[in-house]
């Protein structure tokens, strides 16, 4: 089903969303509709939808090959809300302007759900990426890396949403609970995820993410072989991290990298493990 479904949808994270769905884990999906193959898919498993009044134009972010938001209107795509009942998809549809109540009905937990209706309009302002405000939202430089949602870019997540902070306990349960799932179903995909969410994060607005798989880190000190290093792109700051073997945390805006000092406020350097 789940292989289906990643060529279906073209994506794991968002075939994983409809997956959790199906399996009654997950009490509802919102997911864009820019592949028409899905609506045959739902059908044939018995999952109810509803499709929105508007339609989403995707705009993806260059530095990091993805799109977080869209110009609504008229054109584009619509957006799918999904669930095994119809009344769940219906509910969801009506409060899809209300984000307190269509994250409840998506199953998010109430925290995630006031982050996001709280910087809802200043995101919208900067792409919609919710994961700086999430970077911000997060005090110390080590959280749990079932809560990197830094890297969907790279198609790997095992959240839905966009957490609090990466200390969020009760989406680190969400996502335990997701991997548990896809564990049952897909032992290899589970491995590969969980391989990918641990490690080192730069996530830099306008710039790039970077995920650095390291070989150590003592205390703040990571060591680390360039060829390690997975970039969004290739620029500067990727030839910087490829040159160097050695970072070291001060703050999560505040590290150095071989000598070179950065501090930025839109930059985060954040080991997950
Ligand atoms: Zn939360």
């Amino acid at each position: 089903m789940l292989d289906t479904l990643t060529k279906v949808t073209g994506s794991v994270a968002k075939a994983l969303d409809i997956f959790y769905v199906a399996h009654g884990i997950k009490p509802a999906a919102r997911v864009l509709l820019d592949k028409k193959e899905l609506l045959t898919w739902l059908k044939d498993n018995k999952l109810w939808y509803t499709t929105s009044e508007f339609r989403v134009q995707p705009v993806v972010d260059p530095s990091r090959g993805y799109s977080d938001s869209g110009k609504v209107g008229d054109r584009g795509f619509p957006v799918l809300y999904i669930a095994k009942d119809q009344e769940t998809a219906l509910q969801a549809k009506k409060n899809e302007k209300d984000y307190r109540a269509l994250g409840r009905i998506l199953g998010y937990p109430s925290c995630c759900c006031e982050f996001y209706a709280k910087h809802a309009q200043e995101a919208a302002k900067q792409g919609n990426d919710f994961t700086l405000f999430t970077c911000r939202n997060s005090a110390g430089i080590e959280f749990f890396w079932q809560n990197n949602n830094c890297l969907r870019c790279f198609d790997a997540t095992l959240l839905s949403h966009f957490p609090c902070s990466f200390s969020c306990q009760q989406s680190a349960s969400i996502a335990m609970r997701n991997l548990s799932l896809i564990k049952q179903h897909d032992p290899d995909l589970a491995l590969q995820i969980e391989g990918m969410l641990h490690g080192v994060v730069i996530y830099a607005k306008g710039v790039g993410v970077y995920k650095i798989k390291p070989q150590k880190i003592e205390r703040n000190v990571v060591t680390y072989r360039p060829r390690d290093v997975l970039a969004s792109r290739k620029n500067s700051f990727t030839a910087l991290l490829r040159m160097n073997d050695k970072m070291v945390i001060k703050e999560k805006s505040k590290f150095t990298v071989g000598k070179v000092d950065v501090e930025d406020l839109d930059t985060f350097a954040m080991v997950f493990k």
